[in-house]
């Protein structure tokens, strides 16, 4: 226990799933960037929206829509005030980052960007972030271009001010990277970049997760998260909008919930964030996120913060300690993931064989070629931690590194 009264072993209750074994052994889950795992409080969320209170939202005036409704809406509030965003209206219920990005590449995009504009991205990002903004520039005849990372896994913020040119149209920036686990200081980026009147997009996937985000002191102009990574359901996510950005913005997809009145010579948009919401939301989805975010208020999420700098230290000098293994990333600051090769052995054997001792990690490109080039390698393992993880887990982790050395010679 530390002295904000967090521990991890305490937490661990809270999330039965962690509890079994796999190939006879204790689960370790490592794998928390992919998907995170769920609370009780949030499947008991889901349980009681589909037992008591499920119904279509907005549209009905019978008790059990209502209640689905102010759920819904509520759940609306608790994003609002988990980013501390200045209003209600500035949050769109989406499927995940991949969908808020895509949204705001479509929307935004496609409204902002002509022939012969930019695009800025990072070397950082997760192909989330890379290709909707590759699409655009196709159908628009704009150009991508990227801001480059160094050996540690810093981007190169020198070239920033260049990279900044007079057509480009928008930032789009990792918070975190999901594959080295580089934190990416995105107040400074936005403010050079507003500097410039250039608006930001920052993706939040790997962020929310292990500090608190406060989308009005970042000052961005968009922020993307995903639901099923902030240990709620997986098919709901958030994309946060300066409510004057979003009134300008074009809808998404057309149907119904996003209109006002139709005719069919014409149609009136809905007010935001209802005019990029077409269709049945994903009602328990929101509910479900609601009580994720209540959870990890519950927790604290200053506290998660210390933890995930406290365990990635002690994880990332115990991985280092295996013979013939190599971690990638030694950004300034990093949060969460640890990536790392070992001399002679593919990724996938090491995922495999790990598998075996229970422990699950990932091994692949983490959907970042991009940046796997720039380390020259194809894939890496990536083990990734949570407010469950605790040292044990560390500890079970690096005994298998060690099997897998022994079956490797
Ligand atoms: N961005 C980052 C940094 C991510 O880690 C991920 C998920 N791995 C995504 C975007 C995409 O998230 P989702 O698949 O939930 O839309």
């Amino acid at each position: 226990m530390s002295q904000t009264g967090f521990s991890a072993e305490k937490v661990r209750e809270d999330f039965p799933i962690l509890n079994q074994e796999v190939r006879g052994r204790r689960l370790v889950y490592l794998d928390s960037a992919a998907s995170a795992q769920k609370p009780k409080a949030v499947i008991d969320a889901i349980s009681h929206f589909y037992l008591h209170d499920n119904a279509n939202v907005h549209r009905g005036v019978h008790t059990l829509s209502e209640r689905a409704t102010s759920a819904f809406e509520g759940a609306r509030e608790k994003v609002r005030r988990f980013l501390h965003a200045k209003d209600v209206k500035e949050i769109v219920f989406v499927r995940g980052t991949t969908e808020a990005i895509n949204l705001v590449a479509q929307t935004f995009g496609r409204k902002n960007v002509g022939p012969g504009d930019e695009v800025l991205i990072t070397a950082l990002e997760h192909h989330a972030n890379i290709v909707p903004w590759q699409m655009l520039c196709e159908q628009q005849g704009a150009t991508l271009r990227q801001v480059p990372v160094d050996a540690h896994g810093d981007l190169v913020l020198d070239k920033l001010d260049a990279l900044l040119t007079p057509r480009t149209r928008i930032l789009a920036v990792t918070h975190v990277s999901n594959a080295l686990g580089s934190v990416v200081p995105v107040k400074e980026l936005i403010r050079r970049a507003h500097e410039k009147g250039i608006p930001v997009l920052v993706d939040g996937a790997q962020a929310v997760t292990h500090f608190p985000v406060d989308v009005q002191e970042l000052d961005c102009d968009f922020y993307a998260f995903s639901g099923h990574k902030l240990f709620g359901p997986m098919g709901i996510g958030v994309l946060y909008g300066k409510k004057a950005l979003l009134e300008t913005m074009p809808p998404y997809q057309g149907g119904g919930d996003m209109i006002l009145s139709v005719t069919l010579e014409k149609t009136i948009y809905n007010r935001v964030p209802y005019r990029f919401e077409a269709g049945t939301p994903d009602v328990a989805g929101a509910v479900g996120l609601g009580a994720a975010i209540d959870y990890l208020e519950g927790v604290g999420m200053q506290a998660i913060a210390a933890h995930d700098r406290e365990l990635l230290a002690y994880a990332e000098q115990a991985v280092e300690g295996v013979p013939g293994v190599r971690v990638l990333g030694k950004a300034r600051e990093r949060s969460g993931v640890v990536s790392f090769v070992m001399e002679e052995v593919h990724p996938h054997d090491i995922g495999t064989i790990l598998d075996r001792e229970g422990v699950a990690v990932r091994s692949g490109h983490h959907c970042a070629q991009p940046l796997m080039q720039c380390f020259g390698v194809a894939a890496t393992v990536r083990a990734s931690l949570a407010l469950y993880n605790t040292r044990e887990d560390v500890d079970a982790l690096v005994r298998a590194l060690h099997k897998v050395r022994e079956v490797f010679g």
